[in-house]
């Protein structure tokens, strides 16, 4: 089988995949893979991933003109086109919306918070690019704030792309997308993560070159300052890590009282530099405003 022939049966089977898996419904979705140094195999417009044939795929150049195929390409191209054009080394791309995962992009929580210790030693943080149209220029250019530092992103109430080194490495992320996203909603709903503290993130980072991870950036060494570069416009040059001080403790609990943090800087600064917590080490218990809130609500209906 030629090279070509095995990437066309290769998005067939990740088109299949995705779909079985709920990330796509209907005709959504899109893969890209790179055909030699000057040109593309996309899916095309306006079919079903779940249902795909090699011979749908179309051949474009990295401008986007269709070189070859009897469907037009996918009308997200320009965000493909974008990545490759950032990113020499990235050989595929993937767009999907996995149901949880496109849920925290709709409700603007970005899967930064140091939760998995897999995910920050590969991933390292997926951040949310900014609302923009599908399929306009719009959405290329909100990509292109966060791809040189991510292999994985939410894309703001629209759903999450991925690429990698190869077609099934960038599916695979897609995959780790929404598996983290089901933790940490499952976290959340169970009203406490306990949190990676900021040496352990550091730690496994140091893990990344003896597993022969390359990440595109490293964890950002000082988080609220990232975030307040990227809020200033600038594209990121590093992955935001939401982590805690850990004062010895690798592992800190984190009770949510207040729900997910804001994503205005000032809130997201401050949770970055210490996030709420409840420290039952000496007799001392700190609660939220809400939480103190609540618990003088109970005692008041109490007294009734
Ligand atoms: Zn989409």
């Amino acid at each position: 089988m030629s090279i070509e022939s095995q990437l066309r049966a290769d998005i067939v089977e990740v088109g299949r995949r995705m779909y079985a898996r709920g990330y796509t419904a209907s005709n959504d979705g899109n893969i890209s893979v790179r055909l030699g140094s000057d040109r593309l195999l996309m899916t095309p417009k306006s079919v079903c991933k779940g249902f795909m044939t090699p011979d749908m795929m179309c051949i474009t150049d990295l401008e986007g003109r269709k070189l070859q195929g009897d469907r037009d390409p996918s009308s997200e191209m320009l965000m493909h086109l974008e990545v490759y054009r950032q990113r020499p080394d990235v050989q595929a791309v993937v767009h999907a919306h996995p149901p949880i995962a496109t849920g925290f992009a709709v409700a603007g929580i970005p899967l930064d918070r140091a939760v998995l210790a897999e995910v920050l030693t590969t991933l390292g943080s997926i951040p949310i690019a900014e609302y923009a149209t599908p399929s306009t220029k719009e959405l290329p250019e909100a990509v292109r704030k966060y791809i040189k530092a991510h292999d994985a992103m939410l894309l703001a109430n629209h759903g999450a792309l991925t690429s990698g080194a190869d077609l099934y490495a960038a599916y695979y992320k897609m995959e780790t997308i929404e598996h983290f996203a089901k933790i940490s909603l499952v976290a959340r709903l169970l009203g406490r993560e306990n949190l990676i503290a900021r040496d352990e993130v550091d730690r496994l980072q140091g893990l990344r070159g003896s597993y022969g991870i390359k990440a595109p950036a490293p964890i950002c060494a000082d988080p609220a300052e990232a975030l307040a570069l990227l809020d200033a416009g600038n594209p990121a040059l590093c992955q935001v890590v939401q982590a805690p001080e850990g004062e010895g403790q690798r592992l800190v609990p984190d009770v949510i009282g207040d729900g997910p943090p804001s994503l205005t800087p000032t809130l997201r600064s401050s949770y970055g530099a210490r996030p709420p917590q409840r420290s039952e080490a000496a007799g001392e218990i700190r609660l939220t405003y809400r939480e103190l809130s609540t618990l003088i609500a109970d005692a008041v209906k109490n007294l009734r």
